[in-house]
């Protein structure tokens, strides 16, 4: 008893005040930073915090033990690049009718099964890369406050380009139809003022993280994929802006040039990024940019041509992207960039997030650094990693568990039967 009272005083709190104790167990864990799965797990929580970790921990009186069985306990899983606000849409068409016909409240309320997917799929935190009218601001307060069920979110509010470019949202319509042309309170920015102002705005409106467009996109009516959309000056003052505010940023860049501009100005992370050259990769591997190349987008994509729900401009944008993305990250991977996992929810169907892993390994990256990438990396990345991203002592209790042994099986953590967040049960069925 003593020694339970000492080990929740290092945590932090004190033994009377913690409403709840759980003792997790299974055969194995992984911690999020150790360079092998570890036997057996057991992890002991208190309320929302990890209080203690590994086969010596102290199991306290009165703890409500689960046991897993032949699974393996893992931090949960991140996702550096969703859109949760956004639903999936096979057929391109119907992307353009939500925003046109849907009212914001019915985007919304949509917007919850997405959420509900990702979490029980075992993605407890995401970095979610933009989208419209601030829905995800009210997803992130309303889970934060656990008024709806959905992991916890960093979001960008509107994505950042220029006039025309993939984060146009007006961009693909005729000129006219809204009655203006968008500016920065839509996200569009044609100067390193503009680019200053967007991203004052974005966070006045309650963004943890800005995104920006460096370059053309695949989803876009009326770019190529590779140009590049804001200039060196451009994206020098928004990540100036966005660092100055405490904030971290993220590029949308598929070439090379586009990616370098973003990579010089300090961008964060490169996502996407299909097109990069050996230069772009060596200055990210110097620099110690993140790069979350979004293997399941082009996945979601490659689905999607072969149903034929794509207009063929966009069609042909996204063989282009995608003959070249593969060989990209098998060069990121060996040369040793800093790899986060992001996949692109909504461009492939939400809660089939964790495939990205597998497609990870089977482009070159050992299982063990994968699962690294989608916990420790990601909350480095995303700026959380005090809070969370491992299963140490002190840190949130974010916890999920996968069948059999992920380092053996990738493809283990497609199949999460267990999902905790901040020690709140949200998923019980190994
Ligand atoms: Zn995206």
């Amino acid at each position: 008893m003593f020694r339970t009272f000492l080990a929740l005083l290092a945590a932090g709190c004190s033994l009377a005040a913690a409403d709840r104790i759980y003792v997790l167990k299974a055969a194995r864990m992984f911690d999020g930073k150790g360079d092998h799965v570890l036997t057996p797990g057991l992890v002991v929580v208190a309320d929302d915090k990890i209080i203690a970790v590994g086969r010596n921990a102290a199991i306290p009186a009165g703890a409500e033990t689960i046991d897993l069985g032949d699974a393996t306990l893992l931090p949960g899983l991140m996702d550096a690049h969703t859109h949760l606000a956004d639903p999936f849409e096979r057929d391109y068409r119907n992307e353009e009718l939500n925003l046109l016909k849907k009212p914001v409240s019915e985007r919304t309320l949509d917007a919850l099964d997405n959420l509900r997917k990702t979490i029980m799929a075992g993605i407890t935190t995401v970095r979610d890369l933009g989208s419209e009218d601030f829905i995800d601001v009210g997803l992130r307060n309303a889970t934060a406050a656990g008024k709806i069920t959905g992991p916890r979110m960093l979001v960008s509010v509107h994505a950042l380009g220029s006039t025309g470019g993939h984060c146009d949202p007006f961009a693909g319509y005729a000129a006219g139809v809204f009655g203006r042309e968008p500016d920065f309170r839509d996200g569009v920015i044609d100067s390193p003022e503009q680019a200053r102002l967007a991203v004052r705005y974005n966070i006045k409106n309650g963004a943890d993280v800005i995104k920006t467009c460096a370059t053309g996109g695949v989803l876009s009516l009326t770019d190529d994929v590779d140009t590049p959309q804001l200039t060196q000056a451009e994206l020098d003052a928004l990540v100036d802006e966005a660092h100055a505010l405490r904030r971290k940023a993220a590029a949308h860049a598929h070439g090379a040039n586009g990616a370098k501009r973003a990579i010089r100005a300090g961008i964060d992370s490169i996502e996407h990024g299909s097109f990069l050259d050996d230069e772009a990769l060596d200055m990210m591997k110097q620099r110690g940019t993140y790069y979350v190349p979004t293997l399941m987008a082009a996945q979601g994509l490659k689905e999607r041509l072969s149903d034929g729900y794509l207009p063929p401009a966009v069609a042909t944008k996204a063989r282009l992207a995608m003959a070249s993305l593969d060989e990209t990250v098998r060069k990121a991977i060996a040369k040793g960039v800093r790899m986060a996992v992001g996949t692109d929810a909504t461009v492939y169907p939400h809660g089939r997030n964790a495939e990205e892993f597998g497609l990870l390994v089977k482009l070159g990256m050992k299982p063990i650094d994968a699962l690294k990438a989608g916990t420790s990396v990601d909350a480095q990345l995303l700026g959380i990693a005090e809070r969370t991203g491992t299963l140490e002592t002190g840190k949130l209790a974010d916890i999920v568990a996968c069948p059999g042994n992920p380092e053996e099986n990738i493809r283990q953590v497609e199949k999460i039967g267990f999902v905790m967040k901040e020690g709140v049960v949200v998923r019980k069925g190994m």
